[in-house]
């Protein structure tokens, strides 16, 4: 039985003012229900406000992490030992943006899945993020990506480590561009995902492991996609920053 799961996924943005007022409106938004994990990830500056001042039925995440495994010279990572140190419990792994580079070099899916690997030793649990390009899509290698994306995950983790893992899909068409994924379109890719981790990693693993759906979700898509037998929770981006996340969370029961 998966536990829903919904993460807020506020990537770059908040000032000192605006973290303070969002954390307030999750703090007064009322009870959520009874089975549903809920994390937020702040920018990394802002995580320790954070994990200090909100409700502890939201858990925080970082939305990065470094390859490091111990404190020392590596100028400018988060290594997942002082992520830990905060008392905060969760990381995002290769969200399609840093895949993407910002024009940069990009994290390769071996850099995610050595990230990955990291992060799980460190005594964190972590949130890989797979899914295709519009081209991908439209050419009908969807699955093709997405293999290559977990395969990288499988080469790195042992099947004990799954259980500290939440598997986020979003195709990168629906991120940010208010194209959401159709149910159907979100359902089939899930199932496809959770019948390739059942052939490559294990069938406990596939029926245990949460997998998520992220892309342009709002208050009004939230209940119709969770409703879909594959599709465990959610990864939130731009809604995570409005009231609208206290409405998702709620539709997803
Ligand atoms: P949006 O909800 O803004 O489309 O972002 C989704 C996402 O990338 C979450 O990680």
């Amino acid at each position: 039985d998966r536990v829903p799961f919904i993460g807020g996924n506020w990537k770059c943005n908040g000032t000192k003012k605006s973290v303070a007022d969002l954390v307030k409106l999750l703090n007064e938004g009322g009870n959520f229900p009874d089975k549903v994990e809920v994390v937020v990830a702040p920018p990394a500056l802002h995580v320790g406000y954070v994990q200090d001042s909100i409700r502890k039925d939201i858990s925080v995440s970082t939305q990065n992490v470094g390859l490091p495994k111990a404190y020392g010279a590596y100028t400018g990572e988060l290594s997942g030992n002082m992520i830990k140190d905060f008392g905060v419990n969760w990381c995002i792994t290769g969200h399609s943006e840093r895949r993407e580079g910002f024009g940069m070099a990009g994290e390769s899916s071996e850099l995610v899945a050595k990230k990955t690997k990291a992060a799980l030793e460190q005594g964190l649990k972590v949130i890989p993020c797979v899914g295709e390009k519009k081209e991908e899509r439209e050419a009908g290698k969807t699955m093709d990506v997405i293999s290559e994306q977990m395969k990288a995950l499988v080469a790195e983790l042992s099947p004990s480590d799954w259980s500290n893992v939440v598997v986020a899909y979003e195709p990168v068409w629906a991120i940010g561009t208010g194209l959401t994924a159709t149910p159907q379109q979100a359902q089939d890719t899930q199932a496809d995902i959770r019948k390739w981790m059942a052939d490559n990693i294990s069938p406990e693993v596939a029926a245990s492991t949460r997998i998520i759906y992220g892309g342009s979700v709002k208050a009004g898509n939230a209940a119709e996609l969770f409703a879909e037998p594959d599709i465990d929770g959610f990864l939130v981006g731009g809604a995570s920053l409005t009231s609208d996340f206290i409405a998702i969370i709620n539709a997803s029961t």
